[in-house]
């Protein structure tokens, strides 16, 4: 079996360029190290942005269509710009969606509960932003609440709008993590995401079942080697 593993650290070491920049002045061309707090935490497309039309989108499948050689007006192939369309509109509704709304809505009290929260086995699929393929997988978040807690939905929830845009798996694990701690203020984050990129099972090496992995971790869960290995041994752990 084939086994691709990467492991992402959430900081550079000490002294490294990107932790010496002002915040404030970050942009998407130096992502994923240091994150645009624009990207996690509003919609990704503002309303007043002028976008094409649904037809040109559909003239541009039908494009692609004479491209690999199809003859778009045959019957079967009719309605297959409007339905690539719909299916491009729900596939990529996250660009709409606004992360930090979701976790908005908290509840104020722990009751003196200190220790993580993980939810494991979040199934999603995103679009790998190199092919505009799925990658589908399976996502585990932990977080040490201080004083907000969030409805355990709302990870799911958080990780569907970020899944449902173009995506790489680096970029998906960064975002869900920082959202998650610009928001909550958690004493630490941790994400780890396994999953199957079909650019890579049917393209390309078409290697099937190849899994990766990615991991962010933050606060507590980066300081502290031994919080890290007991999120991750609870998201091994074979009862599922
Ligand atoms: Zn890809």
């Amino acid at each position: 079996m084939d086994t691709l593993i990467k492991t992402l650290r959430a900081n550079k070491p000490e002294g490294k360029p990107s932790e010496t920049r002002p915040s404030e002045t970050k942009l998407a061309a130096e992502r994923p190290a240091e994150l645009d707090p624009s990207e996690f935490l509003a919609a990704a497309v503002r309303p007043d942005r002028p976008r094409p039309s649904r037809a040109e989108a559909e003239a541009a499948v039908y494009t692609l269509l004479n491209y690999i050689g199809e003859d778009p007006t045959r019957e079967g192939l009719i309605d297959t710009p409007r339905r690539v369309v719909e299916a491009y509109d729900e596939l990529f509704q996250g660009y709409h969606q606004c992360p930090a709304e979701v976790l908005d809505r908290t509840f104020g009290e722990t009751a003196g509960y200190d220790d993580f929260v993980l939810i494991r086995d979040i199934e999603f699929t995103s679009q790998c932003e190199h092919h505009m393929m799925p990658f589908y997988g399976r996502a585990h978040i932990a977080y040490t609440p201080v004083e907000r807690v969030v409805g355990l939905s709302k990870l799911a929830r958080l990780t569907d709008i970020f899944a449902r845009r173009l995506q790489t798996q680096e970029h998906l694990t960064a975002q869900i993590a920082a959202a998650i701690d610009e928001v909550l203020k958690p004493r630490g984050v941790a994400v780890m995401i396994e999953a199957e990129h079909t650019c890579m099972s049917v393209r390309g090496v078409a290697k099937h079942g190849a899994v990766t992995f990615t991991s962010r971790f933050t606060g507590m869960f980066r300081d502290n080697p031994a919080e890290q290995s007991r999120f991750l041994s609870m998201v091994r752990s074979p009862q599922r």
